[in-house]
């Protein structure tokens, strides 16, 4: 009995079906109570584990896209956005956008929560199955700048092909050099029709020539963009200014 529990538990590890292993003796008593036929028992069994494989992979997606974990619709009063937008987000909800490549810009002034919006927008997605990549544009045209220097640029862009969509959030909140402009163009010319950009500005279309230097470029970055498309416009009261006065009235 030993000897074929062993047997068996050792061509469950072959497999790498952990699950299975881990529950085979507790179901089949369950399979016995309950008179299950083998098949019943088997199907059970494989369930658990596509079940444990696709919460494990969940997890290492929302690991990959570096998503700020506190920023979902959990903590996202939906409540405060105008109507229309509150539409188009509920469109958004379901990930369709992702399998048309589309784009989605957020804009607004400082506190508006364009990040958090986007952000509860993406974790939702990527729970789903999708893959999605957050990072601030900062950070991630540096990234691509020493990427250059090592002539790593073309291999970098391409880890970007597995992801379903990239957030930049923040584009244009810091002046870049032309030489950061240039590898932010590079990124999303390469991602053009290929795969969804996500992105939350502070600056309006109209002052987007301070983020890429010269009208032309300007106008390429945004007709590509704008090509396939969905806006939102966060015009409101920042967050947390209402919330602070809030604050100051009750206290
Ligand atoms: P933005 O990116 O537009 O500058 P953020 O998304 O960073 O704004 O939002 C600023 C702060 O206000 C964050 O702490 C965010 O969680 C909060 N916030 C903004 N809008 C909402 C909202 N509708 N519900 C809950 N919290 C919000
Ligand atoms: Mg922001």
């Amino acid at each position: 009995m030993t000897s074929l529990k062993n047997q068996l538990e050792h061509n469950l590890k072959l497999l790498k079906l952990p699950t299975i292993k881990q529950l085979y003796t507790r179901v089949a008593e369950q399979a016995l109570s309950e008179s299950l036929t083998y098949e019943q028992y088997l199907l059970e069994l494989t369930n658990r584990e596509c079940e444990t494989r696709h919460n494990n992979t969940i997890q290492r997606y929302l690991r990959e896209s570096k998503l700020p974990t506190e920023k979902t619709f959990q903590t996202f009063d939906l409540s405060r956005l105008p109507l229309k937008t509150r539409q188009i987000v509920g469109a958004l909800r379901d990930g369709s956008f992702l399998s048309r490549n589309e784009n989605v810009l957020a804009f607004g002034n400082p506190g508006t929560g364009k990040t958090h919006l986007l952000c509860a927008v993406a974790e939702e997605l990527v729970s789903k199955g999708h893959k999605i990549f957050f990072s601030p544009c900062s950070a991630l045209v540096q990234n691509l700048l020493r990427a250059k220097q090592d002539l790593r640029l073309p291999r970098v862009l391409k880890t970007y092909d597995k992801f379903d969509a990239i957030l930049l959030d923040d584009i244009g909140y810091v002046q870049q050099s032309r030489q950061e402009m240039e590898v932010l163009f590079e990124l999303l010319a390469n991602r053009y029709e290929r795969g969804s950009v996500m992105i939350t500005s502070n600056l309006p279309f109209s002052k987007w020539e301070s983020v890429f230097k010269d009208p032309m470029t300007t106008a390429a970055v945004i007709d590509r963009l704008v090509h396939h498309c969905v806006i939102l416009e966060l015009n409101m009261k920042s967050y947390r200014q209402e919330a602070a006065k809030k604050r100051i009235t009750e206290s």
